[in-house]
């Protein structure tokens, strides 16, 4: 019983605050401003509206203190039978293109300078009192249609406890970024770097720091001869450089160009492994690209490895593959085609 009557009292007190926000954005927003839908729940209201653009943080401002300061005036609301014409002369809303019967119901509240704020044609059932309606905060805007759009608006005690979460998560993911700065920093250290902590902002700060740690880890693995095996020979003339890393592709063309650089004139063909799958880039110095091409090296390459296609052009192509114990095989299939 008691539930149901503080469910009523809440729908009540929502739908009242619906009249109190469309009369407020006809007045900051423009009077183009027309109801096209709107829901009235005991936790929550949404109104949907005629407006072409988003509305402006500002504008929202705006229009949540029109809502508030009719809410702490505390005015009474008040219900009127009345003939059409005399709701018009009223200023009633949404009475044009409409039949209506002898008598309409004309709801007007909200003390404007000793006029009402709002008046509008409606049967529902009101507050007693704008106090009622406790303090109002859009929550939300989007747009569901060409020229339609959709404001959410809570109040009162379902405000309080939107609010109240709000904080609570922003705590806890400040925590949770604390807590990786820290780790992130400790890493940093342990492979023999010095963190960068400069950046005053959490995001950014964090941001730059796994840039570091990335940085620093594919230097440590480059430095580790069990993490990045190198092996260098000939055939028929042609130095060719294999090489297999223990780390993501990101950064396998620039290993590539490295490679190259080390041989001067020759072939270079690097296999990346991490977790299950593995890369394979082959880069050719400018010279021989007219006797070998990248491209098909990779492609033939990827096949052995579990992969597909791939591409690039003759001095550079990688593809991806699954199958890291066919590296050996898929590099002698390159070796044959020398
Ligand atoms: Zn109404």
């Amino acid at each position: 019983m008691k539930i149901n009557e503080t469910r009523r009292n809440d729908t009540r007190a929502y739908h009242s605050a619906t009249h109190l926000l469309h009369e407020s954005l006809r007045r900051v927003l423009g009077t183009h401003v027309t109801q096209k839908g709107s829901l009235v729940e005991p936790t929550r209201l949404r109104f949907d509206f005629s407006h072409m653009k988003p509305i402006s943080n500002e504008e929202i401002d705006k229009i949540e203190s029109f809502v508030n300061s009719m809410v702490s005036k505390k005015s009474d609301v008040r219900t009127r039978l009345m003939t059409p014409d005399e709701a018009v002369e009223n200023g009633a809303l949404a009475l044009f293109g409409e039949k209506y019967g002898d008598e309409v119901r004309v709801l007007s509240m909200g003390d404007d300078n000793g006029k009402y704020f709002s008046t509008e044609l409606c049967g529902g059932t009101h507050v007693k009192n704008t106090g009622d309606i406790g303090k109002f905060k859009i929550i939300n805007q989007s747009s569901i249609a060409a020229g339609v759009r959709r404001i959410e608006a809570l109040r009162d005690k379902q405000l309080e406890d939107y609010l109240k979460n709000k904080e609570k998560l922003s705590n806890l993911s400040s925590e949770k970024n604390d807590k990786l700065i820290k780790d992130l920093t400790k890493q940093i250290i342990s492979l023999g770097g010095k963190p960068n902590v400069e950046e005053t902002d959490q995001k950014s700060l964090i941001k730059n720091l796994i840039k570091q740690l990335d940085t620093l880890l594919v230097k440590s693995i480059l430095n580790d001869k069990t993490k990045n095996k190198i092996k260098d020979e000939e055939i028929k003339g042609i130095k060719i450089r294999f090489q297999n890393v223990m780390a993501a592709t990101k950064r396998i063309k620039k290993t590539v160009d490295n490679g190259k650089k080390d041989l001067g004139e020759g072939i270079v063909v690097v296999f990346a492994c991490k977790d299950d799958k593995v890369g394979v880039a082959v880069g050719i110095t400018d010279k021989l690209t007219n006797k070998f091409d990248a491209v098909k090296f990779v492609k033939l390459s990827s096949e052995i490895i579990g992969g597909q296609g791939g591409g690039g052009r003759k001095d550079f192509a990688q593809a991806g593959g699954q199958d890291q114990s066919k590296i050996n095989e898929a590099y002698e299939k390159i070796k044959s085609l020398i």
